[in-house]
């Protein structure tokens, strides 16, 4: 397995799609990679658009207070980014400085700014519609895409620490919140068979950190709240999640006062596309250059 992954980065690297930055998992992307996902981003459009979601672009930091109420830390303190920045005065710049000619660390003094790095694409959608008040009747529907950290270094280039996820986010009534999931892993499978990629559909769960973890990601799997369209990336055996279909029942809601338009606690679920791993898949099944693809999935993509 060890292998076989890196060889994948190697190829990757010698193809010029992806560019090695010294860091595992931290990549620059070719122009043809790029072009890749965005022709892969107009077909996802072409699947969701017709529902008429409401599109929001956020940066790929958040705010740290709306960081902090999600509790993620409490879940996953070990894939977190923090921003930290210097904020000392003069004298605390030259010993910086001096830090760095000594080749110490001089990182320990950077202190927390009110930014974090976003880790899911979705986490700033909830509080910011949560302040606009009650969700208008028949919920709400949000089109994302956000670079997000996780702090998971790999030579599988298949996990990266800096990658996008393109996601609809469902917000309201449990039924309408289930409908949508329900859907979306007919519609993922649909797409992904027009760009000749085989996936198999399995329940799964989140990492969460530690003992405690244990009985969360038990808990996830029998009430069925993750779903994931996996795609062999590296290994047939074990194949690589592309999608999760997450239903957080009221979670979110809870959590951030999120009202239904009867005053309900909203309940919520997205859909994710991890954008560089479908990337990849499409890279391992049909070759590196996507000139030479086959006819049907260029015409999926370019047609
Ligand atoms: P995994 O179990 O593989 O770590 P996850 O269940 O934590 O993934 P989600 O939180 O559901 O992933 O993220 C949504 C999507 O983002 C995933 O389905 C996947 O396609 C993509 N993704 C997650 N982590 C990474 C990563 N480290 N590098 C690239 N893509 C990722
Ligand atoms: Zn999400």
């Amino acid at each position: 397995m060890d292998m076989q992954t890196s060889s994948l980065l190697d190829r990757l690297f010698s193809a010029g799609l992806l560019i090695d930055t010294g860091v595992d998992g931290l990549y620059g992307r070719s122009g043809a990679f790029e072009d890749v996902i965005t022709r892969f981003e107009r077909l996802i459009d072409r699947f969701g658009g017709d529902d008429n979601p409401e599109a929001i672009r956020f940066p790929p930091g958040m705010n740290r207070a709306h960081f902090e109420g999600s509790g993620y830390m409490k879940s996953f303190p070990q894939l977190a980014g923090t921003i930290h920045s210097f904020c000392g005065c003069e004298l605390d710049h030259v010993n910086l400085l001096q830090c760095m000619t000594d080749g110490e660390d001089w990182t320990t003094e950077q202190k927390a700014t009110d930014i974090v790095l976003t880790p899911a694409a979705c986490y700033p959608l909830y509080p910011t519609i949560a302040k606009r008040g009650a969700l208008p009747a028949g919920g709400g529907l949000f089109d994302l895409q956000s670079y997000c950290f996780r702090h998971e270094p790999s030579k599988d280039p298949a996990r990266m620490q800096l990658f996008r996820m393109r996601e609809y986010v469902r917000m309201g009534k449990p039924a309408d919140v289930m409908a949508f999931r329900e859907d979306w892993m007919q519609r993922g499978t649909k797409l992904m068979e027009q760009v000749g990629l085989p996936v198999e559909i399995d329940v799964a769960n989140d990492p969460f950190f530690g003992r405690a973890g244990k009985m969360y990601k038990n808990n996830q799997r029998s009430q069925n709240l993750k779903f994931e369209l996996l795609i062999p990336i590296n290994s047939v055996a074990s194949p690589t999640a592309c999608m999760s279909f997450n239903y957080h029942q009221d979670h979110f809601g809870k959590t951030w006062d999120l009202k239904t338009e009867d005053d309900e606690t909203a309940h919520t679920a997205c859909v994710g596309f991890g954008l560089e791993r479908i990337a990849l898949a499409l890279f391992h099944h049909h070759g590196l250059d996507s000139g030479e693809w086959p006819e049907t999935v260029r015409q999926a993509l370019w047609g």
